[in-house]
């Protein structure tokens, strides 16, 4: 959904670093997320890119490189 244009960038998954678009991860279950992230990573193919393998990402979507 677009945003508004305002600086809102959601929220993501402290655990797996996953953006998350509901109040939950649907990847971890969990509700532990955190808005204060930057670096905007797309993984499309998590088992040819080395970034995921990286970060533990088994599934595509879109995650934080950095979350505090
Ligand atoms: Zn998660």
């Amino acid at each position: 959904m677009p945003g508004p244009g305002k600086k809102k960038q959601g929220k993501v998954c402290r655990e797996c670093h996953r953006v998350v678009d509901g109040g939950g991860c649907s990847v971890c279950g969990t509700a532990n997320l955190s808005e204060d992230w930057s670096g905007y990573l797309v993984i499309i193919d998590p088992e040819h890119s080395d970034v995921a393998k990286k970060m533990n990402i088994k599934l595509a979507g879109r995650y934080a490189l950095k979350v505090r």
